[in-house]
């Protein structure tokens, strides 16, 4: 190939979510686009495998609608014909010995109604009470970014925190509500709560009018746990129905980009003698130390969590203020346990719970477990209730089978995820036995570990990603993309992908990032 009149070479390394939407995202500039992914499978934390032969996500297996990024890709790359939406999403907290409703008049688990509160079950009689003085108390000043269990602590006493907000926090990050930033992961509502002397009317500011049908705004990790419904009566959430896990080999094949797999990158360095077009370019080293490849490129993605960002940055000169701030931000890593049992193992109707058989019997889509109450699983979906095309899937004639999707593993955890398979399989059936009666064991069960899974946002998280990006954007034609920015939820990646995109065509087009 003559350097001098090849394409501009963008080489992109991370093949998830980002690195493959980064990808689609330039299908159609004048560039030769190349995805090395360092593990043997495409997608990161998008992927999807069969459960008792029903095709189930083992990782992200649900989108918010009320961003567009991520529906609009699912659009783009032809699958909106695909998309199905849930039955329910109505949530319960199992605390206080019982499965009790997550209020509905609720931001990321900060309560705005505070007689539904009360009502809820959630908190005690004396938790309620003291939720209720946010109403009387005098403004509570913050200077600087914060955690969030402290501001909203100071506003509704420590249950509120600990059995609504840290669960949902816990939900979408397996963090602690201790340590994550208020600022960076409930930004409307910290911006909110500037305005309001009190939270819950902060909080209530955010939500629809209590009459309109339901549509509650989640926060900036996005995939947290809602009440179901957006402004127009839809549902805030939807899947694929043959799983996720099957957008990053549409979206690659889409992208028209070259997608390697196992080609693990190890080192980055500015100059590239080889190929450049538009700069001093980029050489990467790929591959094993025994069969190590060099690729040159003019422009560099790296759509990767922050570790592996921060080892290929450490080569570059002029970087070392973003390999700090990547070396600031921590990951949590959980499992996903995912059960199967035959309907008949649930026990029918609860007192209260809607009609049907089985799980949907319950009346909910699942529940999240307050830390505070010891349990090693931290939430559950009713993934055959909440998703009802998976409870149809079950060969014909057989029993209907419910899915369930146990998630375990809190930042500082890790001791818990060591466990063998099959403790993790028993443990997480013992306990969903506890929350629903269900009896016998599962006839089927699948561990999925993710391994350092979700970046936390901790308190200062804003000012790291500032300091990312302006030590990037020194980098003639390298730019960078993934959860480890501007929210963990798949729409959120996906616009820092579009942006990424955006900013290496511009530098190849002869414009500054
Ligand atoms: C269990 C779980 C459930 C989740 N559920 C949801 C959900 O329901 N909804 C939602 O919106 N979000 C969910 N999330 C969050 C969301 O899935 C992730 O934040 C998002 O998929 C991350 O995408 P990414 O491309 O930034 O990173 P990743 O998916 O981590 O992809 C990065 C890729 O880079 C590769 N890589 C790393 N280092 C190198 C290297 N040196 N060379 C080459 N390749 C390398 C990795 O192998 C990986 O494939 C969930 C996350 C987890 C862990």
């Amino acid at each position: 190939m003559n350097p001098s009149t090849a394409l501009p070479h963008v080489v992109i390394v991370g093949g998830g979510i980002a690195g493959l939407a980064a990808a689609f995202f330039l299908r159609d500039e004048p560039v030769r686009v190349t995805v090395l992914e360092g593990s043997p499978a495409l997608g990161g934390k998008l992927s999807v495998s069969e459960v008792a032969g029903v095709p189930v996500d083992e990782g992200a297996e649900a989108l918010l609608v009320t961003r567009p990024e991520g529906t609009g890709l699912i659009a783009e790359v032809g699958l909106a014909g695909d998309r199905v939406a849930p039955g329910t999403t109505s949530s319960a907290i199992w605390t206080l010995g019982a499965l009790r409703p997550l209020p509905r008049r609720q931001f990321m688990g900060v309560p705005s109604d505070l007689a539904e509160l009360a009502q809820s079950g959630v908190v005690s009689g004396a938790g309620a009470a003291r939720a209720s003085q946010d109403l009387e108390l005098p403004p509570t000043t913050r200077d600087g970014d914060v955690p969030v269990a402290a501001f909203v602590g100071a506003r509704f006493g420590t249950e509120v925190v600990d059995r609504l907000v840290d669960p949902l926090l816990g939900g979408v990050y397996a963090g602690r509500s201790s340590d994550l930033s208020f600022d960076a992961t409930m930004p409307t509502l910290a911006a909110a709560s500037r305005r309001y002397r009190s939270l819950a009317e902060a909080a209530g500011s955010l939500l629809p009018p209590p009459s309109s049908p339901v549509a509650v705004p989640v926060a900036a990790g996005e995939q947290g746990r809602a009440p179901a419904g957006t402004r127009s009566g839809g549902s805030v959430f939807t899947t694929l129905s043959g799983g996720l896990g099957q957008l990053p080999a549409v979206l690659a094949k889409a992208s028209g980009a070259e997608v390697r797999t196992a080609a693990m990158t190890r080192a980055l360095a500015p100059g590239a003698p080889g190929a450049p077009a538009a700069g001093p370019g980029w050489r990467l080293t790929v591959g094993s130390a025994a069969a190590e490849e060099l690729i040159d490129a003019d422009a560099v993605i790296l759509a990767v969590p922050a570790r592996p960002a921060a080892r290929l940055l450490a080569g570059v000169p002029g970087a070392s203020a973003a390999v700090t701030a990547f070396g600031e931000i921590s990951y949590a890593s959980m499992a996903i346990v995912t059960l199967a049992y035959p309907r008949s193992a649930f026990p029918g109707a609860f007192s209260g719970a809607s009609s049907g058989s089985g799980l949907a019997a319950l009346g909910w889509s699942g529940y999240l477990v307050p830390a505070v109450d010891g349990r090693a699983v931290k939430a559950v979906t009713f993934s055959s209730v909440k998703w009802p095309h998976l409870a149809e899937a079950t060969a014909p004639g057989a029993e209907p089978l419910e899915i369930v999707r146990c998630s375990v593993g809190r930042i500082g955890e890790e001791a818990l995820l060591q466990r063998a398979d099959e403790e993790l399989a028993a443990l997480a059936a013992a306990e969903l036995a506890a929350a629903t009666g269900v009896h016998g064991a599962p006839v089927a069960h699948r561990i999925t570990r993710w391994g350092g899974g979700l970046p936390q946002y901790t308190v200062g998280h804003l000012d790291r990603v500032a300091r990312i990006r302006a030590a990037v954007a020194t980098q003639p034609g390298l730019a960078v993309c993934g959860a480890a920015y501007e929210g963990v939820g798949i729409p959120a990646c996906v616009a820092t992908a579009r942006a990424a995109a955006s900013q290496v065509t511009e530098f190849l087009r002869g414009g500054r990032q």
